[in-house]
């Protein structure tokens, strides 16, 4: 087997059947190069390529190739060959005995050789050396680079693609895209011994071979925590969007044993914006990527602990304790719990929009696919401003934004200054009293059926792309019978629990609940979440940063 250690290192790689001359050259080359290059050593073309498969799948450039020619079983023409697949780049070079020169020469144009070697290459100054220099030379100038980050193959339209581009690039994690169609991608898949058929590909820098990986697989892959170091603390926070890393910023700086668990990505709906205008401190406006980073690092400096692709599917009161139940059916306690778990956008239900989604159809701003609509016309749905951010976005790429605006008029669902962008854009128009009555198309997104609400009229439009923002829920049903909510599914706190100026019923304590605790005493509702909540960042963050002073209001007294 090969020797394939350390990491990024260019490498020079060497095979011979013969032990001895494959060690003298391997000795020979790190001799000169082994300061700056790995020189990965193999004595038969089929270990050879398994090592050079594992190099390509963990990113590492292999810049000279040099291979014995008489091999049994695989020759080092064959070998060189099946190599050129995987490192097309890489310069090749043939050792051969004298005998075998003309051999050498047909290789030439059989496998593009760069040059042969007579062996003995004594002394190595003049007849090794300076043949590797110049090839070591040559291939830096065509730009052999290490990949040190995930590599994603994938098929252009595949909606589990898109998925995992954008739980890659939501929780900030470096990552590389090849389509499965371009060399590169055929490259990655042969080095992964797969064919198109099973995808996507995901390589992260340690080289494992993950394929269609489910997010909390993937999570665990690039780095990111999934389950929590301890089995108590005395806060859990459930969501991670910003009113739960507002929570978990102020309860880990102000001494709490905290945890937050979040189902996808940091950042929440919030993370997805383009960019937030309104937010205090920022007067140029910030991105939700680079505002939730800042969160992100600001609590666990702070010594809070972050899990991500960790859905919570239950909540259960034992004594003193709350208990929450993950989807593995794993769980974490803790004294106080605040809910952070935001709201989820609204599904467009017509015919062909879910065969569509991540195929041309997205929800949020899907960042990832917005570069592709370049130069092209897309479609947005919506009237708040969620759906104007992202028309005001996608028309600094495409070539025509259309607005699609279920209302009469925009003005009673946008900001007023968002609302004059839009109108000033001179590549977005604004299509009123207009709904999506179906989409079509085959692998990808091809046209849509508009209606008319005032005329009636239906008329069928080209498009290839649809971001969809109509309004969003509360995803609440694992709360059921335990945490009192509205009939929309928003949590109860405080005063809206005790309207009539009773707790509610089966409240166990003689104060009633405290402005953001909810029917359950230690347990509180911050942001988008809570009944009645301005659904906005700064009240997200505020709340968060209060209902920690609250739970420690709690914790005092319990
Ligand atoms: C595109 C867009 C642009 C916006 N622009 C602005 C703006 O410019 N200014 C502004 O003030 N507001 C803006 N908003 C609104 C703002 O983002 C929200 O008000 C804010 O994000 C609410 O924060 P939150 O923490 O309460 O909830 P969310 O941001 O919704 O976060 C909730 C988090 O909880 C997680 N979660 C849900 N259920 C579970 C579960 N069971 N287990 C674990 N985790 C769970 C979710 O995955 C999510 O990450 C925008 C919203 C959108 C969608």
């Amino acid at each position: 087997m090969a020797e394939v250690t350390d990491a990024m290192r260019t490498v020079i790689m060497t095979v011979d059947d013969d032990p001895a001359v494959s060690r003298a050259v391997a000795r020979d080359l790190r001799r000169r190069y082994g300061s700056d290059h790995r020189v990965v050593r193999a004595e038969s073309g089929a270990s050879a390529l398994e090592a050079l498969r594992e190099l390509k799948l963990r990113g590492t450039p292999v810049a000279v190739i040099l291979a014995d020619y008489r091999m049994p079983q695989m020759n080092g023409i064959e070998f060189l060959e099946e190599a050129l697949d995987l490192y097309p780049a890489a310069r090749r070079v043939l050792l051969t005995a004298y005998a075998d020169t003309n051999a050498a020469i047909d290789a030439i144009n059989v496998v593009d050789l760069d040059h042969y070697l007579l062996k003995p290459w004594e002394p190595p100054e003049e007849k090794l050396y300076p043949v590797v220099d110049d090839l070591l030379e040559s291939w830096r100038d065509t730009g052999g680079r290490a990949v040190d980050t995930t590599k994603v193959v994938g098929h252009r339209w595949s909606a589990r693609s898109s998925q995992i581009r954008e739980f890659l690039a939501r929780n900030q994690v470096p990552y590389r895209w090849y389509s499965s169609e371009e060399p590169e991608g055929v490259r990655l898949l042969a080095a992964a011994g797969l064919d198109a058929r099973r995808l996507p590909l995901v390589v992260p820098p340690d080289g494992t071979v993950l394929v269609e990986p489910e997010e909390r697989d993937l999570a665990v892959h690039v780095g990111l925590s999934t389950t929590p170091a301890a089995d108590f603390y005395d806060l859990v926070i459930v969501g991670g969007g910003p009113a739960g890393l507002g929570a978990a910023v102020y309860g880990a700086s102000e001494g709490l044993r905290t945890v937050l668990v979040e189902r996808e990505a940091t950042g929440g709906q919030a993370g997805q914006s383009s960019r937030i205008e309104n937010y205090l401190g920022f007067p140029d406006g910030v991105s939700g990527a680079q505002l939730t980073d800042r969160a992100r690092r600001q609590a666990m400096k702070f010594g809070a602990e972050l899990l991500t692709a960790c859905k919570v599917t239950g909540l259960e009161v034992n004594g003193a304790a709350r208990t929450l139940r993950f989807a593995d059916g794993s769980s974490v306690s803790a004294q106080a719990v605040i809910l952070a778990t935001g709201v989820s956008y609204r599904q467009l239900d017509v015919p062909g929009v879910a065969e569509m989604t991540g195929r041309g159809v997205y929800y949020g701003s899907a960042l990832t696919a917005a570069a592709a609509c370049q130069g092209q016309e897309v479609f947005v749905v919506g009237g708040a401003n969620s759906a104007g951010q992202a028309a005001m976005f996608l028309s600094r790429r495409a070539k025509k934004v259309t607005l699609l605006v279920r209302a009469p008029e925009l003005a009673a669902s946008m900001s007023f200054y968002l609302l004059q962008r839009v109108v000033d854009a001179p590549t977005i128009s604004v299509r009123t009293d207009t709904v999506v009555e179906a989409a079509h198309g085959r692998e990808h997104l091809e046209g849509l059926t508009l209606r008319n609400r005032v005329t009636g009229q239906s008329e069928d439009v080209d498009a290839q792309w649809m971001y969809v923002f109509i309004g969003a829920e509360p995803l609440t049903d694992w709360l059921d019978g335990t945490v009192l909510r509205d009939p929309r599914g928003f949590v109860l706190t405080g005063p809206d629990l005790t309207a009539d100026a009773r707790p509610p019923g089966g409240w166990p304590l003689d104060r009633p609940p405290y402005h953001l605790e909810t029917s359950v005493p230690g347990v509180f509702a911050a942001g988008d979440v809570r009944a009645e909540s301005a659904k906005r960042v700064a009240s997200a963050v505020g709340e968060g940063a209060m209902a920690v002073m609250l739970a420690h209001r709690y914790l005092e007294q319990s």
